[in-house]
C-alpha cells in the first residue's frame, strides 16, 4: 500500500485544499480504454514474454499493472528496463514500449534480459493526465515511501527482483498541453508562478546530471534522427529551460527530484521526449521514434560494453 503519511505530506505541500483537489478530480473524464488499447496488446505477447501483475490501482475503476519479462532470464546477460506511461497522457511512450516488444525485442534477447512496464499510470492514460487522482505526479514520486501508488508499486516489485539494471529507458512526450493545461494546473496546485517556456519542436533526451553518459545519449539522438527531427535549442541554448549539453540532450538530477529514470540505479539511463504536436510528425512516427531511441541505446551498449 502507498504510505499514508507520505501522501498526507504531499497534500500539505500543495496550496490546494481537499475540496480543490476533489474539484480538479471531478473534472477529469475517461476518454480512452486502457483495457482495449493497452492490456489487449500486452496479452497478445504472452507466447514470447512472461507477464506478471505487479500491482493494482483501486480507484473508481480498478487497474491491474503489468510488467513483461523475457523468458529464461540469463544470469550472464545484463538487464534492460523500459518504462512507459509514467505520464499516462504521453501516448507514444506506452505504445513505443509495446511496439519495441512486438517488433524489435527478438533482435536483442540473446544479449540482454528485459523488464518492460509499458503503462505505469493507466488512469492517466484513460483520462489524458499527468497526475494521478490525488493530483500527485508519479514522475516526481520515485522515492522511498512514495505518495504515489503508481510509483510505489513498481519500486517494490523491482526491488524484490534483485536484479542489477544496466540501462533504463523511460519513454515520455513533451506536448503543447504541458504549457496550456498541465503547467498552469501545477502553478495553481502549488501556488507557484507559471513561466511559459517554448515547447521544443522535435525529439530530445534527458540524461542524469550525476551520471550523464554523453556518448550513450548521443547514440540515441543519432538513431532517432534517422526517423524524425531533433529539437533545436532555443535562442538561449536551452530546452524547457535547461541548457543543452549536446544536440538534443539536457540533464536533470533524476534521483533527487524523484524521476522514474532514477528508479533502478542503472548505469545508463535516459528519458526520451517525443513531441507529438509537431506539424512535421504523425502519431506513428512518434511511436517509431521511441523504438529508435531504445535500439540506438542498445546498439551503443552492444558496441561499447561488449555485451
Ligand atoms: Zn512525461
Amino acid at each position: 500500500m502507498v504510505n499514508e503519511e507520505s501522501r498526507v505530506a504531499a497534500f500539505d505541500k500543495m496550496s490546494w485544499n481537499k475540496e480543490q483537489r476533489q474539484e480538479w478530480y471531478k473534472q477529469q473524464k475517461v476518454v480512452r480504454s486502457y483495457q482495449q488499447e493497452v492490456v489487449s496488446k500486452i496479452e497478445a505477447l504472452t507466447s514470447e514474454l512472461d507477464i506478471s501483475k505487479y500491482g493494482e490501482l483501486d480507484y473508481e475503476s480498478c487497474y491491474s499493472l503489468f510488467v513483461l519479462k523475457t523468458t529464461n532470464f540469463n544470469a550472464n546477460n545484463p538487464t534492460i528496463l523500459i518504462t512507459g506511461g509514467v505520464h499516462g497522457y504521453e501516448t507514444s511512450g506506452v505504445h513505443g514500449a509495446l511496439r519495441f516488444l512486438e517488433t524489435r525485442i527478438s533482435d536483442y534477447t540473446d544479449r540482454f534480459n528485459f523488464i518492460v512496464a509499458p503503462c505505469i499510470s493507466p488512469w492517466g492514460y484513460e483520462t489524458i493526465n499527468r497526475w494521478n487522482p490525488d493530483a500527485i505526479d508519479p514522475n516526481r514520486s520515485f522515492y522511498t515511501n512514495s505518495p504515489s501508488m503508481e510509483s510505489q508499486s513498481l519500486m517494490m516489485w523491482l526491488s524484490a527482483q534483485e536484479v542489477d539494471v544496466l540501462a533504463h529507458f523511460d519513454l515520455h512526450e513533451t506536448t503543447d498541453t504541458d504549457n496550456s493545461v498541465f503547467r498552469p494546473a501545477l502553478a495553481s496546485r502549488d501556488g507557484s508562478e507559471h513561466n511559459n517556456w517554448n515547447i521544443p519542436d522535435g525529439f530530445y533526451a534527458v540524461g542524469d546530471e550525476e551520471n550523464p553518459r554523453h556518448d550513450f545519449q548521443k547514440a540515441i539522438i543519432e538513431s532517432v534522427e534517422k526517423v524524425t527531427h531533433i529539437a533545436p535549442a532555443d535562442s538561449n541554448g536551452k530546452l524547457i529551460g535547461k541548457t543543452i549539453t549536446q544536440k538534443g540532450v539536457i540533464n536533470y538530477p533524476v534521483k533527487s527530484i524523484g524521476l522514474c529514470a532514477g528508479l533502478s540505479n542503472a548505469d545508463y539511463c535516459t528519458t526520451t521526449e517525443v513531441y507529438p504536436d509537431s506539424p512535421k510528425v504523425s502519431e506513428e512516427e512518434c511511436i517509431v521514434a521511441q523504438v529508435a531511441a531504445i535500439t540506438g541505446g542498445l546498439d551503443y551498449l552492444v558496441q561499447n560494453r561488449e555485451v
